[in-house]
């Protein structure tokens, strides 16, 4: 191989994000230097967050370049080692980029893949990986629900938020779930056994904080949020005294310019309301044991995870848009190479 396809960004979006802002290059071999490795990639995670390094610098992300290459996690096969913690044949999980083959630092080597607990290996990028370990500390270490406690998710029929919801039910929590369409909310209580689902387009905030009120009339003790705007604000009009709102994502940001204007904001105040940010990778230092955990779950079939995987780069740019129009049916993965 002399050439490396390469998803890289072409132009700065305007108000949203088009196909025609990213493009695939041939991009040359990367070279890797001491300490470093070169992965062959097999799985390459579409991640909201991405979008964030799209267009102007965030607190969050520094600018992409135009013709830089869009980073995320994959899973790739090292083909040429020079770190002896992680020798040639090894199947790393790595925060490369979506592109064939990957120079990584030993500081981008995350871990590598168990296979006897990921015998499927996209599983190690999705409920056994980012995803799952976003859902799991984002829900138990910063909401915190307590049995009999009632939980509200958004992007609940996505992949963080599917299983946030299914891991309060383990909990014994009520849950409600929010997600975009009929199909979507139904699929809140008949893949994932939610106790209530609800649609949330068409909807303004007054309405939205009628449906959640109306799904759990006795109040909010937990709010799993990945959407922020609009769903927070009907969210913060239903939480109860001493309610926690695990601020996981704002993905209603992450592709529009316009910003909500707030009418709820004084619940956090009036209801003493901790609301907290977190990273997921924060935690590493918990990974194993979550993991551990997380595999019993889907072992005893008590969580599941859809995955919704673009076979070949060609499709990552498409499948990367399909998280920001709701066509998702799952964890957003592209596949790029054979095992
Ligand atoms: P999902 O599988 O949930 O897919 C994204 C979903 O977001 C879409 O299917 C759509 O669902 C919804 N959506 C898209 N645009 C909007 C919008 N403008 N307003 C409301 N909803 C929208 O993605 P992930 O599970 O990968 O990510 C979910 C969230 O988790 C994101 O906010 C992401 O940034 C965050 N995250 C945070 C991490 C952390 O460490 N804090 C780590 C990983 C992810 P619908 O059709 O229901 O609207």
């Amino acid at each position: 191989m002399t050439t490396n396809r390469t998803v890289v960004l072409k132009s700065h979006p305007g108000s949203s994000l088009e196909a025609e802002n990213l493009g695939i290059i041939d991009a040359p071999m990367p070279e890797i230097g001491d300490g470093e490795v070169l992965t062959r990639n097999i799985y390459a995670s579409l991640d909201p967050g991405v979008r964030m390094a799209l267009g102007a610098a965030t607190a969050y992300a520094a600018a992409l370049d135009i013709n830089m290459p869009l980073g995320t996690l994959v899973i790739g096969e090292v083909t040429e080692s020079r770190n002896n913690s992680y020798p040639v044949g090894s199947l790393m999980h790595c925060a490369g980029a979506i592109q064939e083959y990957s120079a990584i630092t030993s500081r981008h080597c995350r871990w590598t893949v168990d296979e006897a607990l990921s015998p499927t290996l996209s599983h190690a990028l999705s409920i056994l990986g980012m995803t799952g370990l976003t859902a799991y500390f984002g829900l138990l270490d910063v909401g915190k629900p307590e049995e009999g406690n009632t939980v509200l998710v958004s992007t609940a029929a996505g992949a963080v938020g599917s299983l946030a919801g299914q891991i309060a039910k383990i909990k014994g929590c009520k849950v409600v779930g929010i997600a975009g369409g009929p199909e979507k909310a139904k699929r809140l209580t008949d893949d994932f056994g939610f106790d209530a689902g609800i649609d949330y387009r068409g909807k303004d905030t007054l309405q939205l904080a009628e449906a959640i009120r109306a799904a759990a009339p006795e109040g909010i003790d937990v709010f799993y949020d990945n959407v922020g705007g609009e769903q927070l604000d009907a969210a913060l009009a239903n939480m109860n005294w001493a309610g926690r709102i695990a601020s996981c994502g704002m993905i209603s940001e992450y592709d529009q310019a316009e910003r909500h204007q707030f009418q709820n904001l004084f619940q956090i105040v009036g209801k003493v309301l901790t609301v907290k940010g977190f990273l997921s990778f924060t935690y590493w230092r918990e990974f194993p044991a979550a993991l551990v955990e997380i595999s019993k779950w889907m072992e005893t079939g008590q969580i599941k995870l859809y995955e919704d995987i673009e076979d070949g780069i060609d499709n990552a740019i498409p499948g990367f848009l399909k998280l920001f129009s709701g066509a998702n049916k799952g964890k957003m993965l592209v596949k790029i190479a054979d095992r």
